[in-house]
C-alpha cells in the first residue's frame, strides 16, 4: 500500500468523529403502551412514562390496539408494553402477536396484562404465567381463580442481582396490590419475590419466547408503586432490556 493512501485513511479515521458530530444524537426507544379494559389513572401512569429519558410512548387501546402487532405496523414501535385487560383476540392478530414475537420484539407484560386472553392457552406461554379470572381447567386439575388484594405494604426481594432489568436495585418496600395464587411457568428466570402472604412467591421474572425478550411485572396497580423508585427502575430497565431482541 502506498503511504499517501495510508495518510488518507488516517485523515479519514481522524475525520469520521467529527463528521459524526460530537454530541451523538441517541434515538428515542419508542414504547408502543397497548390499554383497554381496565381503568387506571391516567395522569399517573403518564407521568411514570414520561419521566423516562429518550423513551417516546404511543398508548394504543382496544379494539383497535391488536392492529398494531401485523408486521407492517411492528415498525413503528421497538417495545411493546401490555397494561391491558382484554379477552377478545381474532385468530389473525394471534397469528400476527405470535410472529412478532418469533421474530424478536421485545415485550413486557405489566400488572392486569396477565390477566389477559384467558380463553388462548399461547398466551399464557408468552407472558410465562396467568392471573386466573375463573376458575379453569388445565392438565386435567382444576384451579380456583387467582385472588387480589389493594393497599398491601409488603418487602420485594430482588431474586436475581446480576440481570439487566434488576441491576442495581436493593430489596425494596412498597405499597401496591398483590396477586395470589397465579400461575408461573417452572421455566422463567424469577427477578423479584416476596414473602407477602397474600401474593404468589414469585411476582417478576424474565423469559424467551420465540426470539423475543419478555419480561412480566406483576405490580404497577397505582401511583403508590408508580412512584416507587424501585419500581421505576425495574420497568425502565425492563423496556430497555427487552428492546434488545427487537428488529
Ligand atoms: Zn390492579
Amino acid at each position: 500500500m502506498h503511504t499517501r493512501s495510508i495518510v488518507a485513511m488516517m485523515v479519514t479515521a481522524l475525520l469520521l468523529p467529527a463528521a459524526l458530530g460530537a454530541c451523538p444524537v441517541t434515538k428515542p426507544l419508542r414504547v408502543l403502551l397497548v390499554t383497554g379494559g381496565h381503568d387506571f389513572d391516567r395522569d399517573g401512569f403518564s407521568a411514570l412514562w414520561h419521566s423516562m429519558q429518550d423513551v417516546t410512548v404511543q398508548e394504543v387501546s382496544h379494539p383497535q390496539a391488536q392492529a398494531w402487532f401485523a408486521k407492517e405496523r411492528s415498525k413503528e414501535y421497538d417495545v411493546l408494553v401490555f397494561y391491558d385487560m382484554y379477552q377478545d383476540i381474532s385468530e389473525k392478530s394471534r397469528a400476527d402477536l405470535v410472529a412478532l414475537l418469533k421474530r424478536g420484539k421485545g415485550l413486557v407484560v405489566l400488572h392486569h396484562a396477565l390477566a389477559n386472553y384467558q380463553a388462548w392457552d399461547e398466551y399464557m406461554k408468552i407472558a410465562g404465567g396467568r392471573f386466573r379470572l375463573a376458575e379453569t381447567e388445565r392438565d386435567g386439575l382444576k384451579r380456583p381463580a387467582s385472588t387480589w388484594k389493594d393497599d398491601v405494604t409488603f418487602r420485594v426481594n430482588v431474586a436475581d442481582r446480576k440481570h439487566p432489568v434488576t441491576r442495581g436495585i436493593g430489596d425494596f418496600e412498597i405499597v401496591d396490590e398483590t396477586y395470589g395464587d397465579y400461575d408461573v411457568l417452572p421455566t422463567v428466570r424469577p427477578l423479584l419475590t416476596t414473602d407477602e402472604p397474600t401474593s404468589t412467591p414469585t411476582i417478576a421474572w424474565t423469559h424467551t419466547y420465540g426470539r423475543s425478550r419478555v419480561v412480566t411485572v406483576q405490580g404497577g396497580h397505582g401511583p403508590s408503586a408508580w412512584q416507587n423508585p424501585s419500581f421505576r427502575r425495574v420497568l425502565e430497565q425492563a423496556v430497555r432490556w427487552v428492546a434488545g431482541s427487537s428488529r
